[in-house]
């Protein structure tokens, strides 16, 4: 818990993903850094998400090219690809245990899904086309009509890569503050933060409380929406069980945008996720819908027991795309990666370490997005991103 007055290079607010992947790249630059975190390190989405490591930044970077040009476009895509290899190289450099496991697949439930993914394989070399068959030695649902699968994607356990990296970067000197929610900031060229019991003076802030950031930061509070997401964890499975399941131990989506994704754990669980709820809540019969929407892909799974029920806030940009920039003085934020954050965070931290040690070229890009406030004011943008939600599962159906 953070006590009495410090002072340090950057102070980083938040311990998930975002934080302690900056505070990583800020050590290894030689840094010193503080990091306050309300609850525990990885407390947040970063701890509870799952676990899919999927490369890409944003829904659709070439929506900005009016904005930051080809040069700006082309640095995301490429942004896009290096995510997995920091989390790779991270892993490996500093060996961090996590599960890492590769192999990707993606799932179709519409014929356009495939025709999209035709349209993708042009771009990628990598992206492995599986018809209805092919698809059944990684996935063994009836429900699809085909997928994808990329080996240079994969899955991990989230919450011990996070907490491992917070143990990197403690390791290196940076100054970890649990159970301290920062209450206020004084923005200046040297901002300080406040918690009830202590402050930290620092060249540069870095704000990384994504959706549970509350009221804290107007400005990221009309921007980032949070939206709870849901995954149950199936007791651990026999071989048979995942032979008529998950026979190819991958990281499974569907191409909606409410989407299922799926996944075994190491101890060999099905971990099941969905139920994307823009409401900001957590709705009451978690368990039945889960379950429901489990059995409806792997009916061979209806009897097994659900060990473990948990859910988690994810921040949600109007464009899907995620935000980073200046709010005043030296505070910097980042935020708002609408769903798919757990390989983005780590190339956004870079780019953070990068901005705040003067080389802010891959900042300026992303700085340089308009990013729209949600509409409907605090009162009205909930029932209002409801019924958006409606709008893409509609859509979703086509
Ligand atoms: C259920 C679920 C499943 C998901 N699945 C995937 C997936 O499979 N793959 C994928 O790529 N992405 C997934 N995501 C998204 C991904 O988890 C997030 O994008 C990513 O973890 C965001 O990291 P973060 O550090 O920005 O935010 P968080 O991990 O939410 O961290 C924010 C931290 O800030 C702290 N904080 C907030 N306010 C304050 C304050 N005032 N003072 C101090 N600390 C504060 C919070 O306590 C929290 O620990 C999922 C998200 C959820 C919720």
């Amino acid at each position: 818990m953070l006590k009495g007055d410090h002072s340090v290079d950057v102070v980083i607010v938040g311990g998930g993903f975002s934080g302690v992947s900056t505070a990583v790249e800020l050590c290894e630059k030689g840094c010193s850094v503080a990091l306050v975190e309300a609850n525990r390190i990885s407390w947040g989405a970063s701890g509870r998400n799952g676990g899919q490591l999927i490369g890409g930044l944003g829904h659709d970077p070439a929506a900005f090219r009016r904005t930051i040009g080809d040069a700006g476009v082309n640095e995301i895509y490429a942004m896009g690809a290096e995510c997995v290899d920091i989390v790779s190289e991270r892993i490996r450099k500093y060996n961090i245990e996590c599960d890492l496991k590769w192999g990707y697949v993606e799932v179709a439930l519409r014929p356009r899904h495939l025709r999209d993914y035709e349209e993708w394989a042009k771009d990628d070399k990598k992206l492995v086309l599986l018809d209805k068959s092919a698809l059944q030695a990684y996935v063994n649902s009836d429900i699809y009509l085909g997928g994808y699968y990329k080996p240079d994607w994969g899955h991990l356990h989230p919450l011990n890569l996070c907490i491992g990296e917070a143990k990197v970067a403690e390791e290196m000197g940076a100054k970890i503050f649990e159970q301290s929610p920062v209450e206020r900031i004084t923005y200046a060229n040297s901002p300080v933060i406040h918690t009830s019991s202590g402050s930290i003076t620092a060249g540069h802030a870095i704000i990384c409380g994504n959706a549970y950031l509350g009221s804290l930061v107007k400005h990221l509070d009309d921007r980032i929406l949070p939206a709870t997401s849901c995954i149950i964890a199936t007791e651990q499975l026999t071989d048979e069980q995942i032979a008529a399941s998950l026979p190819g131990d991958v990281a499974v989506c569907d191409t909606r945008t409410a989407l299922d994704y799926y996944r075994l754990s190491a101890d060999k669980r099905l971990l099941f996720g969905g139920l994307s709820n823009y409401s900001g809540l957590e709705p009451r019969n978690v368990e039945d819908i889960m379950r429901q929407k489990m059995n409806h892909v792997f009916p061979a799974l209806e009897q097994v027991r659900l060990d473990y029920i948990w859910s988690g806030q994810m921040g949600i940009s109007f464009r899907r795309m995620p935000q980073m920039g200046r709010l005043k003085g030296n505070v910097f934020y980042v935020g708002g990666y609408s769903g798919h954050g757990v390989a983005p965070t780590h190339v956004l931290g870079r780019t953070l370490a990068e901005a705040v040690t003067g080389n802010t070229k891959r900042f300026d890009y992303l700085a340089s997005i308009n990013h729209w406030k949600w509409p409907g004011g605090k009162l009205l943008r909930r029932p209002g991103m409801a019924l958006g939600m409606m709008f893409y599962k509609l859509a979703d159906m086509v």
